[in-house]
């Protein structure tokens, strides 16, 4: 059976940080903000085969055939190189697969993980895929009992959530700022979209978590406490997962920023939680 197919990243057959229980987490390349703080910043561009990173390969696991640049998996020793040079933040290393792919792979995890996280880059910027692989598993009897969850920056239209609602069973949010420019300044695009996304997602039950992200001295969400916690009881008892920047793998200017610890997280949990917001704080500092 033809399927449709996905460029993707990287695939992670079992986790504990990516949504309750252990999952399989699946990386779509591609995204649609150009976050500051990104520290997976090569998976936001797409390859062009430009074909700059191939000679650097020290390993000799990428080739220029055709116009087209390839990866042998088996000669790469993920040294990361390729990377580190490419000018479109893309990686050589993505690689296309289908969703009959994903749930072949998906059947041999599944007596050992709880569902699927669809990660990235930005997983809805390839819904099509999305649609077909959550409609598959929820036809399928060896598959239907894994909870499909996607992992996203909030920039989807209602329209799109509108198609994924029947097969998704719920979707973890970023809100990286509480003001727009201030969002804008460390993404590239508006919060009012990504506001709405929470908004309709918890309207319809589908918000799994809310995810905010401490910079030190540069977050605003303490400035508007009041209305950051309104806006959260609107998304009633969603659970509010506060993560610390840390500047490992982050390129460009942000590289520079100090990386959180608890004394930064803690105001903010405690300011949440003094208005009765259930708060989840980062399991580790770097
Ligand atoms: S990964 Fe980057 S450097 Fe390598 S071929 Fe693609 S666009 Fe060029
Ligand atoms: S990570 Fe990139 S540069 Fe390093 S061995 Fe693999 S393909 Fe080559």
């Amino acid at each position: 059976m033809n399927s449709r197919c996905a460029l993707v990243s990287k695939i992670i057959p079992f986790s504990c940080v990516d949504g309750p229980g252990s999952r399989l987490v699946l990386f779509l390349q591609g995204c649609n903000m150009r976050c500051k703080t990104c520290h997976n910043p090569w998976t936001i561009g797409r390859c062009n085969d430009c074909g700059d990173c191939v000679a650097a390969c020290p390993n000799e696991a990428l080739t220029l055939q055709d116009g087209r640049v390839g990866w042998q998996e088996d000669r790469c020793q993920q040294c990361d190189t390729c990377l580190h040079l490419c000018p479109r933040r893309a990686t050589p290393m993505a690689q296309r697969l289908s969703v009959g792919a994903i749930i072949d792979r998906l059947r041999c995890a599944a007596p050992f993980i709880e569902g699927i996280t669809v990660s990235g880059g930005e997983a809805t910027t390839q819904l099509p895929f999305l649609l077909e692989l959550f409609h598959a598993m929820k036809g399928d009897p060896a598959l239907r009992h894994l909870t499909c969850l996607v992992d996203s920056n909030g920039l989807l239209n209602k329209t799109g959530w509108q198609k994924l609602l029947p097969v998704m069973d719920g979707a973890m949010i970023d809100l990286k700022a509480w003001d727009n420019e201030h969002h804008r300044l460390l993404t590239g695009r508006d919060n009012g979209p990504v506001k709405a996304s929470i908004r309709w997602l918890a309207q319809h039950r589908r918000l799994t978590e809310l995810r905010l992200l401490v910079i030190p001295d540069r977050s605003d969400y303490l400035t508007h406490l009041p209305a950051l916690a309104a806006f959260i009881h609107t998304a009633g008892g969603v659970p509010v997962r506060i993560n610390a920047f840390h500047h490992h793998g982050v390129v460009g200017e942000a590289a520079g920023w100090r990386s959180a610890t608890a004394e930064d997280i803690e105001p903010l949990a405690q300011g949440l939680e003094a208005r009765q917001i259930n708060v989840i704080r980062p399991p580790l500092y770097l």
